[in-house]
């Protein structure tokens, strides 16, 4: 549904783009945390004309939260192939801004829990074993750049970051502090808020 005429349209982009009364609608400050957070991420862009952002995961519930988070610029989740499940958005002339972010996060950027949230719904994990019984809370990030962004980003909010085989990791006992500021666990990743080894298998 186009906010400006009022009308129903398969493609809102298609419309926003032909139309001579209506424009495209811009993002909401919670849309751009999300697009974000996909993008800290392994959303990746890609352009027709205009960019759009894809993400993919093997967890269908959790895409159908994203999904529902992004609102109308989202397009739905299909099912790919290989238990991949895949969501786009439509192509929209906000999201050129961030093409910068398929290297490295904006170090001008703060890290906001909307964002990390999805962040770490899509790519972080919990990874128990050593000495403790405290589970510690690892990012992948292959290239330097980015890995070295993150770091910042999260340093910046005080959660003390280390790097090691390219990947970033909270102090252990950052992992509390890391989930309550994120919030509620997402729908399709509880698991990954289960600081708890059994629980976590379980509902893994
Ligand atoms: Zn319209």
């Amino acid at each position: 549904m186009c906010d400006q005429c009022g009308t129903a349209y398969q493609s809102l982009s298609q419309h926003w783009s032909r139309s001579q009364s209506c424009e495209y609608r811009s993002l909401s400050g919670h849309q751009r945390e999300i697009v974000r957070g996909l993008l800290l991420g392994d959303g990746s862009l890609e352009a027709n004309d205009l960019a759009y952002l894809r993400c993919a995961s093997k967890r269908l519930e959790h895409l159908q939260w994203v999904s529902d988070e992004l609102g109308w610029l989202a397009r739905g989740v299909t099912y790919d192939s290989s238990d991949t499940y895949r969501l786009r958005t439509m192509s929209h002339p906000n999201l050129g801004r961030y093409w910068t972010w398929m290297e490295a996060p904006s170090t001008g950027y703060s890290l906001t829990p909307t964002a990390a949230r999805v962040w770490y719904a899509c790519d972080g994990t919990l990874t128990f074993g050593g000495s403790s019984d405290v589970p510690q809370v690892v990012f992948t990030a292959t290239a330097d750049a980015k890995r070295a962004a993150i770091r910042q980003l999260l340093a910046q909010r005080g959660f003390q970051p280390m790097e090691w085989q390219r990947r970033v990791a909270l102090p252990r006992e950052k992992t509390k502090p890391w989930l309550k500021w994120l919030g509620e666990p997402t729908p399709g990743s509880e698991y990954k808020w289960c600081t708890d080894e059994t629980t976590y298998r379980q509902l893994r």
